[in-house]
């Protein structure tokens, strides 16, 4: 046993890295001892990054789906990653691993992961390409099924997901999930990495006003009435319509800036991103963002026009942006994939209740509810347009519900998960 003079004299003997290294192995020790004194979680996917093997061409814990898998030095993080490959359109290829949950209460569970592709050939119309796929066994004995966007073609990594909270179909507690990387319904090969899945405790709910295609009504009307009530809102912003007759110029959006409201990029001419080419595609996602930040403007995300999507737009997007709006109906759980957010859409025919609905739901469920708007004008060429009389009842009925207001980048900093 040492008494204190001997520990003295080592510590005077040792250099200060020594001591620093010795300190470190000491902190290590104490984090692996404390952890290993910690209930496992139910929500653990075991060998999320295939590292650990299980004789030579499989990964401890994941098992053969249809054509199966084999693990390969192919990796987005470590070492191993999994390859999945199909010959023929109709074929099944992909590892699965099954996961406890038991859930008393609902809750949100993300499921996500990385993956690349080569040749991937979706000859058969099929929607899986290289997925990430899931069978939900809710608490009642009922199945839903979903999968992340299909990904089609020969690309690199791409950060793909979804969240459970966001499927109508699991509307029960869950029991247990069954987690497959896929390749499905396409000829080609898929490697696989890092995938994860996430139990969430919802604990807050939020909305966020947001404002799209930037036109002149969003400085006019929705700005005087949010002022009243401290709120800041997002606007989408079309970078060839700036300036342009009924919408906002240069100046009046670094106004909104000033004013704390979030610029959010609208593309550059609003064009459908499914119906132009890839690099056409790519220039209305980064240089829109570009002009914009350009002008001093802080562009973190982007609303997509018409809501349109594919598997390649979301990757590009991912490159230059936060998150990806579509246009989908819905409110968005804790641990919400940033690249698939749900809005809810307000029309002319929408009406105060709906509103409230849609808030009372956010409220009791703890979720994040973005609420979009477009002209804010009595009259309009589409259904895309409303009374300013009802959208001032509108955000004082927003502001009754005593719901947090914040920003689309705020929502996502506090719901959605990251890479
Ligand atoms: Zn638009």
């Amino acid at each position: 046993m040492y008494n204190f003079n001997q520990v003295n004299l080592i510590l005077t003997q040792m250099s200060w890295k020594k001591f620093s290294r010795l300190f470190f192995l000491f902190i290590i020790i104490f984090l692996l001892t404390g952890s290993l004194t910690q209930p496992a979680r139910a929500a653990e996917l075991i060998n999320p990054g295939f590292e650990e093997a299980d004789g030579d061409s499989k990964a401890l814990n994941w098992f053969d789906f249809g054509q199966g898998y084999k693990r390969v030095k192919n990796a987005q993080q470590g070492e191993w990653g999994i390859r999945l490959a199909t010959a023929q359109a109709n074929q099944f290829a992909g590892a699965w691993q099954r996961i406890d949950l038991n859930q008393n209460v609902q809750k949100p569970v993300f499921i996500g992961g990385w993956v690349r592709g080569n040749k991937i050939n979706n000859s058969s119309g099929g929607y899986f390409g290289a997925s990430l796929y899931a069978e939900i066994h809710l608490q009642d004995g009922s199945v839903a099924y979903w999968n992340s966007i299909g990904n089609f073609g020969s690309f690199g990594w791409r950060w793909i997901g979804f969240n459970t909270g966001t499927v109508a179909t699991v509307n029960q507690p869950i029991s247990h999930i069954f987690v497959v990387p896929v390749l499905g319904q396409a000829t080609g090969v898929a490697i696989f990495d890092e995938i994860r899945v996430t139990e969430f405790d919802p604990n807050q709910a939020a909305v966020t006003i947001m404002i799209d295609d930037g036109e002149e009504t969003a400085l006019s009307v929705a700005k005087p009435v949010l002022d009243n009530f401290g709120f800041k809102a997002s606007v989408a912003i079309i970078w060839e319509m700036i300036g342009e007759p009924g919408f906002m110029n240069l100046n009046e959006i670094k106004s909104l800036q000033s004013s704390d409201w979030e610029i959010v990029s609208h593309s550059l001419t609003h064009s459908d991103l499914t119906l132009i080419s890839a690099k056409q595609a790519r220039q209305e996602m980064a240089n829109s963002q570009r002009k914009l930040q350009r002008q001093g403007l802080t562009v973190r995300n982007f609303a997509l026009p018409y809501g349109a999507y594919n598997g390649e737009i979301l990757a590009t997007g991912a490159k230059f942006y936060s998150s990806l709006r579509a246009y989908e109906q819905g409110s968005n759980p804790q641990g919400a994939f940033p690249y698939d957010i749900k809005v809810r859409g307000i029309l002319e025919t929408t009406s105060i209740q709906e509103l409230q609905s849609w808030m009372n739901e956010a409220r009791d469920n703890h979720r994040w509810l973005v609420v979009v708007f477009h002209t804010l004008a009595s009259e309009g060429d589409d259904a895309y347009h409303l009374d300013p009389a009802i959208f001032s009842q509108m955000i004082e009925t927003v502001s009754q519900s005593g719901l947090p207001v914040i920003t689309y980048q705020q929502g996502l900093e506090r719901f959605a998960v990251n890479r």
